[in-house]
């Protein structure tokens, strides 16, 4: 059933407007890195404040285990930043509860941002934040009359911010950077254009089994790079090295390459080193890897196959890089696949989060692609067909 979207709430004049962003952006000694994700949530603040509501925002940043990392981890500086990027003043609020923090509310008038301070300062108390604490999730609601949830990178857990207010609220409504997603990634696993192809990387095969599982079904083609390469070959009997390999998964692998038939496009020829650093020689092997070498990336031969194979793509969903790409010998084959997705232009092309996402970016193709997720676990679970939590807890039309 379709979901209720900010766009869909007429009436916001006078309302207190509870609005879960994820400005969970990297700071460092207060400067904020890469603030993406606070200008992906500007559409959802700004029609709440052009529509006349009181913006109330909630986000988490980073994870707080002990009292000094409320120091480094104050959403002050986010707040400051949001000022800048709206053209008009914010108020922070260093609480998440009490006196402060309602005063503050009721002190507001239409059209106001308030930011509370970071979701997880509850966490030094029992988690409450985490774990949805049922008391914690009905006192945020009680700050507000209408909740959105715009959230996409926290909506595969169920927190107090996310689902724990939005079960206590008579309507919750995605915000358009939710919708956007769900728009995105949902069409693509469960109406795609075909050929629909996904390009599967990283790691680790058991961080993507369920995706893999779950896309045999829809896609025509699943292309397998970077270390989850290698247990794959294991399966198969190709000769691996030292390279990245879980051996308790080989099995498995077995299975899902039997399943998949001609389905699974595996790189040709790895570029190998006899150590994970970027200082040593290099050397391209195909097919078997030599004693004492590990593959750190996919091959000349690999690319070319992976091009062919995403040449008449209609649909093309990527997750994880092709190889070690944060050494510069170990990134071509990542930039390479990145590069070539931007030339798809009859293609709906969709990054879902993450390293492949940083790759794009690094590449400048990003504004080629149609939609680059902005939740790494949170794309790989809707990818593996999970119902996410924070989606879940939206309201239906
Ligand atoms: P993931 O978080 O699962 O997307 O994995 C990303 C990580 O996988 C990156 O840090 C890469 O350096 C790493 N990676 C990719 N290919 C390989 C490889 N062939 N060997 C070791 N690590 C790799």
């Amino acid at each position: 059933m379709a979901k209720l979207i900010v766009s869909d709430l007429k009436d916001l004049k006078g309302k207190k407007v509870l609005i879960r962003v994820d400005f969970n952006v990297p700071i460092k000694d207060g400067v904020i890195g890469d603030d993406n994700r606070m200008v992906a949530a500007l559409p959802t603040i700004n029609y709440v404040l052009e529509q006349g509501g009181k913006a109330i925002l909630f986000s988490h940043l980073g994870r707080i285990k002990t009292e000094e990392d409320k120091k480094s981890l104050s959403l002050r500086p986010v707040a400051e930043h949001l000022a800048e990027l709206l053209n008009k003043p914010v108020t922070f609020v260093p609480a998440t509860r009490g006196a402060q923090l309602e005063e503050a509310i009721a002190k507001m008038e239409d059209g106001d941002v308030l930011v509370v301070e970071n979701t997880r300062f509850e966490d030094l108390d029992g988690k409450k934040e985490s774990k949805n604490d049922p008391e914690l999730g009905k006192y945020w609601a009680s700050l507000g009359d209408v909740y959105i949830n715009d959230a996409f990178g926290t909506a595969h857990r169920a927190h107090a911010s996310n689902v724990g207010i939005a079960s206590n609220m008579q309507q919750a409504a995605a915000g358009f950077l939710l919708e956007k997603e769900i728009k995105f990634l949902g069409e693509a696993v469960d109406n795609p254009a075909h050929p629909f192809v996904a390009i599967l990387g990283g790691a680790k095969v058991s961080d993507k089994i369920g995706v893999i599982t779950h896309l045999l079904d829809k896609a025509d083609k699943i292309i397998v790079g970077g270390g989850m390469t290698y247990t794959f070959y294991a399966a198969k009997g190709i000769k691996i090295g030292n390279s990245l390999v879980e051996t308790d998964k080989i099995e498995l692998a077995k299975e899902l390459l039997e399943k998949a038939g001609d389905k699974l496009v595996l790189p040709v020829d790895n570029v190998c080193a006899k150590e994970f650093s970027n200082d040593v020689p290099n050397k391209v092997f195909e097919g078997d890897i030599a004693d004492g070498y590990m593959a750190l990336d996919i091959g000349p031969k690999s690319v070319a196959l992976f091009k062919e194979t995403l040449a008449d793509a209609k649909t093309v969903v990527w997750n994880g890089p092709m190889g070690v790409f944060e050494m510069s010998n170990y990134a071509k084959g990542t930039l390479e696949i990145g590069e070539f997705l931007g030339t798809l232009s009859d293609a709906t092309t969709i990054v879902g989060g993450g390293d492949s996402t940083a790759a794009v970016k690094k590449l400048g193709v990003s504004d080629k692609l149609t939609h680059i997720s902005t939740g790494g676990g949170a794309s790989l679970e809707y990818l593996e067909g999970k119902e996410l939590p924070g989606i879940a807890a939206v309201s239906d039309k």
